[in-house]
């Protein structure tokens, strides 16, 4: 199989460079001589050759690599061409974790056609929609398409408890009383749990997630209000922070040191703010440079942290804003540099990074199952009939409504006995 040259990839951009220089010297030389070769034609009329996009479920991961996918990398405002925050780490062990769940992620998730078992670990840097508003998605979407073990979520206290992770998941679940109340007895119920663990914002270094080889810390970010954190998860040698959101700080530029994948917010460029987002200076001049990271200051921070592979995201990436956030950031960092969209994968090992584009099916369906699913019970029901005091049988009055088509219902009964070999009675109304 051929070698392929992999932009961007070294310890220190000198070094790469020079690595490219001599790739296309090299590369100048084959070209030359391949213009006489003899050997086995690279091209063939009938063999395929190999590719250079990612296309889900069609490779294995390595047991010591990591493969980062970016499933959100936009703003608050979701669009086609970007989801909200959400970045999923796959590891080698097989544990998998999503890193922020920003609105409109769940979308990109589906489609990696992922078994939802082991999409059970959620870590939230902070509570603005377009970092956990998907979760509700994965919450229901997920225990539908065949989670059957608990949703574990992650994040940070708040200057108040009602500025903290607990308190949103706990309205949040709160919202969707009429959701899962109505699912209870309909289908197998054990996915629709979530368990929240909500830790000290002001944590250093904390560790607040170690298993199975996986230590993932939090460490405070500056962001909004108080409340946001960034994380670093490290495994097999292998080093991968998120920033979620947050001004520069000293904290990200001593625990993020060392990283082999890195991904930090760059906002769109102020004159961006103005002339595209219709942001007035005032307004674009704070958001773009006091609330976020300008892409100015991004670059200042990856060259005191210098990871192997730094990603920017948190910027709508058009051709006319791309040239301008790219242009900034090479004021100040001349490292190796993902400029991050939906889909972007990176596989990480000790001696690589490959960066590449995911292809995805747009009509996919559950992914199999990880463990056996279980028939509906309406004992599922009895908690929830219980703490609202009321029947989740519907009520004489919408008894009334019901259309008699048990004639044509019936059947479907009599077809699913046959086809599986034991009996499904049909309820009786
Ligand atoms: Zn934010
Ligand atoms: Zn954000």
């Amino acid at each position: 199989m051929r070698k392929r040259l992999i932009m961007g990839i070294g310890s220190g951009f000198a070094i790469a460079s020079a690595i490219a220089a001599l790739y296309l010297a090299m590369a100048q030389v084959a070209f030359l001589s391949t213009a006489h070769a003899t050997e086995t034609p690279e091209v063939s009329p009938t063999l395929a050759r190999e590719r250079d996009t990612y296309y889900p479920n069609s490779e294995d991961l390595a047991k010591d690599e990591m493969r980062v996918i970016a499933c959100g990398t936009g703003m608050p405002t979701t669009r086609a061409a970007q989801a909200a925050a959400c970045f999923l780490v796959e590891l080698g062990n097989g544990d998998k974790f999503l890193f922020d769940i920003g609105s409109g992620s769940a979308e990109r998730i589906s489609s990696l056609q992922i078994p939802y078992n082991y999409l059970d670990k959620v870590f939230i840097g902070h509570l603005h929609t377009d970092h956990f508003g998907a979760l509700h998605d994965l919450f229901i979407g997920g225990a539908l398409m065949g989670r059957n073990v608990p949703l574990r979520v992650w994040g940070p206290s708040g200057a108040t408890p009602e500025l903290g992770t607990a308190y949103a998941l706990a309205r949040m679940q709160e919202m969707l009383t009429w959701d899962l109340a109505g699912r209870a007895g309909n289908v197998d119920f054990r996915g629709y749990v979530m368990d929240v663990t909500e830790f000290d914002f002001k944590g250093v270094n904390q560790v607040v997630y170690e298993e199975n080889g996986v230590t993932i810390r939090s460490f405070p970010a500056i962001h909004s209000i108080d409340g946001s954190v960034s994380y670093s998860l490290e495994w097999n040698g292998l080093k991968f922070v998120f920033s979620s959101d947050t001004y520069p700080n000293k904290w990200f530029d001593k625990y993020a040191r060392n990283a082999d994948l890195l991904i930090h917010e760059c906002f769109i460029a102020v004159p961006d703010l103005v002339s595209k987002m219709g942001f007035t200076p005032e307004s674009a001049l704070l958001v773009g440079t006091q609330v976020h990271t300008a892409p100015e200051a991004f670059g200042k921070v990856m060259s005191a942290v210098k990871p192997r592979m730094a990603v920017a995201y948190h910027f709508f990436k058009d051709y006319d804003t791309t040239p301008s956030v790219y242009e900034r950031i090479r004021k100040t960092y001349d490292g190796p540099l993902s400029l991050a969209e939906d889909y972007m994968v990176w596989n990480v090992t000790k001696d690589d990074i490959r960066v590449r584009l995911a292809e995805v099916d747009h009509h996919t369906w559950a992914p199999p199952l990880a463990a056996p699913a279980e028939p509906p019970s309406l004992e599922d029901r009895k908690p929830v009939e219980e703490k609202l005091g009321v029947s989740m049988e519907f009520s004489d009055f919408t008894k009334s409504g019901f259309w008699d088509v048990d004639d044509v219902l019936r059947p479907i009964y009599e077809e699913a006995s046959k086809v599986q070999g034991r009996e499904f009675p049909y309820p009786e109304k």
